[in-house]
């Protein structure tokens, strides 16, 4: 029998670990019920290359050049010159009592040439360190410290490694607390944004604001030091004037520490899940991959998924997943399957509406709804034309 290590590595298979992020991390949270997903991410999977391989390509984390030059650009003009906007944002939504603020660039890494590591993993290690000697500094200096320390870099541990994270930026001050600031270049018109990308923004803020409190706790300070209100910058409405919203992390905080909670019972998924599964995609020598769609396939449907709509935004494995429930009530999110409940599948659902299905006694308050909705629904067809 394996170890769990061995297991997942079996898992993986020949390609590389997938590295995760603050974003693949706050995206856990969003179908915490799923195996199969939590199996892919422990294993450290590439989903993106499998779900390329069975027929169902993603384009989550793909951002257009323009996306991405707009996105650094704004975040420079933010940092720009000490960190002169953010102290501006800072004071306004912050109450930042003092004139100037030290600010801090962690961004710049040691990299050795003789060291054995690759430039990255030096690079995170080196950033990492000075972002916790920077943290342990200032965290005993006082509620006057006023500092901004951009780029730092922190880490979470998950699937049996560190996973290095990237905040904006650290603010410390503000009633002797640590603020995570989140840059985004998203636009909040009339004091409104988009709720999704509002909603994704903020789970990743929490992914920071945890690690952030796990460095705390490991320097001895408490996790109490950093605030669950972290600040979102963006642009204000057509423009690229930045604007910043305070807001409160506490339920994220909740969600994503249960997750990664759970990510570390692995072991218990894993059980489930036959000895033989792989999805090594035994690339050939131009790393093109040699495994056949339907064998890997075979491999996914071995893992039980809990597919609903908000996969598509939020796994790589979204359209693969649809396709596999289509049929399924689980298709329709899970509001509808849960007012479905013991209605397992649409032609069901359609053969009790419609009549041609008598339904058993426990469904019979569900087929009533259903012949309700179906007459409404013909009637307002009949209308319309
Ligand atoms: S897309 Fe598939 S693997 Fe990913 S969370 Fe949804 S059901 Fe699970």
């Amino acid at each position: 029998m394996l170890g769990i290590d061995e297991r997942l590595a079996a898992i993986r298979g020949s390609s590389d670990r997938k590295r995760h992020n603050a974003r693949t991390l706050a995206a856990l949270t969003t179908n915490p019920g799923c195996a199969r997903r939590a199996i892919l991410d422990a294993a450290g999977v590439h989903k993106d290359k499998i779900a390329a391989r069975v027929g169902h390509p993603t384009e989550i984390g793909k951002m257009s050049k323009i996306a991405v030059l707009r996105g650094t650009f704004f975040e420079q003009q933010v940092k720009a010159e000490g960190g002169a906007e953010m102290l501006r944002l800072l004071r306004a939504e912050l109450g930042l009592p003092i004139e100037q603020a030290h600010y801090e660039d962690l961004g710049a890494a040691e990299v050795d040439a003789t060291d054995p590591r690759s430039k990255r993993e030096q690079s995170n290690e080196s950033r990492y360190q000075l972002t916790r000697q920077a943290m342990r500094m200032t965290a005993g200096s006082g509620p006057d410290a006023g500092t901004m320390f951009a780029s730092p870099m922190l880490r979470i541990a998950f699937g049996g490694v560190w996973v290095y994270l990237e905040p904006d930026l650290v603010a410390f001050q503000i009633g002797d607390k640590f603020h995570i600031v989140e840059i985004k270049s998203f636009p909040i018109i009339d004091e409104v944004a988009d709720p999704g990308k509002v909603a994704g923004a903020l789970r990743q803020a929490a992914v920071y604001v945890i690690a952030l409190q796990n460095l705390m706790e490991e320097l001895g300070r408490g996790r109490d030091l950093v605030s669950p209100e972290v600040l979102l910058v963006c642009p204000k409405d057509f423009t690229n004037q930045p604007t910043a919203a305070v807001r409160n992390v506490r339920k994220e905080l909740a969600v994503i520490r249960r997750q990664l909670e759970r990510m570390d019972q692995v072991r218990e998924i894993l059980r489930a899940v036959p000895q033989e599964v792989t999805f090594d995609l035994a690339a050939d020598r131009q790393g093109r991959p040699t495994r056949s769609p339907a064998d890997l396939k075979r491999a996914l449907n071995q893992i039980p998924a809990r597919y609903s709509p908000d996969c598509l935004s939020n796994c790589e494995m979204g359209r693969f997943c649809r396709s596999e429930a289509r049929g399924s009530t689980n298709v329709l999110g899970r509001t509808i399957r849960e007012d479905l409940g013991g209605v397992d599948s649409t032609s069901m659902a359609v053969a009790l509406a419609t009549g041609r299905l008598r339904p058993t006694d426990d469904l019979e308050e569900t087929a009533h709804l259903l012949r309700t909705i179906y007459t409404m629904r013909a009637d307002c067809l009949q209308g319309a034309s």
